[in-house]
């Protein structure tokens, strides 16, 4: 921490928040904001970090999710070594960043890596809402752009769970980059018949959802997940017309064809085993 009084500092948004954490205290209720039950962290987290009651996702980190998702051990990770530099010197940049990284562990906002599903082999890459709202810039583009290179030279399927703010204003124009650089890097790995579906977890926002996130061979959501662009009250200003209550949810979207299917954190595991089966290719290694 730069300064005490972070230590009291509010979250300005849930996305700040990066999720909850059920290491320690297992017996410690936790109140469902959808449906205000109590339930214990034990409970919790034997329901994926879902509300055993209503169902509600609770958002988590992305080391929570590989563990979630991937067979036990198989997650190697890659590119972990690319470090984030404060290109415009901007004002706050740094004391941001080393703050996110005491608050989530992770040294930037995307883990990406080889694992296994169900021993179906994958690329795969996590944002981590706790490190700078999953926003994306130099160091998020770059990691992800290389493993839809690794991909596509190893011939693997890729499978990426996006979370984000949108592009990290703190890097400009650099950053606003990333979104051609990692859009691109999906077209190279497509056209070598690479399959790469998507999972937009909440809140996936900004240049994430206009880029890499909405370009999936099958794009999955988890349920009432807050999809968009440019957020609510902006477009509602701009367009002066009042939007309906569940606009940007997942569910708007599918109803409005722009995903293919919602599918619980507890079913999710059965679901990509059966589309990267379905969609395999026999030259597959890692
Ligand atoms: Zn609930």
């Amino acid at each position: 921490m730069s300064n005490i009084m972070d230590y009291f500092r509010k979250s300005r948004n849930a996305l700040e928040k990066g999720g909850i954490t059920l290491k320690s205290n297992k017996e410690e209720k936790i109140r469902c904001p959808e449906c205000k039950s109590y339930e214990t962290k034990r409970a919790i987290a034997k329901h994926k970090v879902t509300c055993p009651h209503c169902g509600h996702h609770f958002r988590i980190g992305a080391r929570t999710r590989i563990k979630a998702i991937c067979d036990k051990d198989s997650f190697q990770e890659l590119f972990s070594d690319i470090e984030t530099i404060d290109p415009l010197k901007f004002p706050g940049y740094q004391d941001k960043m080393d703050r996110s990284r005491q608050i989530c562990g992770e040294a930037e906002g995307v883990i990406c890596g080889t694992a296994m599903i169900r021993r179906q082999p994958c690329a795969m890459f996590v944002m981590e809402p706790g490190f700078m709202m999953g926003s994306m810039g130099s160091v998020v583009g770059e990691k992800i752009t290389r493993l839809f290179e690794y991909a596509a030279e190893k011939a693997l399927p890729v499978v990426g769970f996006t979370a984000s703010g949108g592009a990290r204003m703190q890097e400009g124009i650099l950053s606003l980059m990333q979104m051609a650089k990692t859009s691109g890097a999906v077209d190279y790995h497509s056209k070598r018949g690479g399959l790469y579906i998507t999972v937009l977890t909440d809140p996936t926002t900004g240049g994430v959802t206009a880029s890499f996130a909405m370009l999936g061979d099958i794009i999955l959501s988890e349920p009432n997940a807050t999809i968009g662009f440019a957020g609510r009250r902006v477009i509602e200003q701009t367009t002066k017309k009042k939007l309906p209550d569940d606009f940007q949810k997942a569910e708007f979207l599918l109803e409005h064809g722009f995903i293919d299917a919602i599918v619980s954190r507890i079913e999710l595991r059965n679901t990509l085993e059966r589309l990267l089966e379905q969609h395999g290719r026999r030259e597959r290694q890692l």
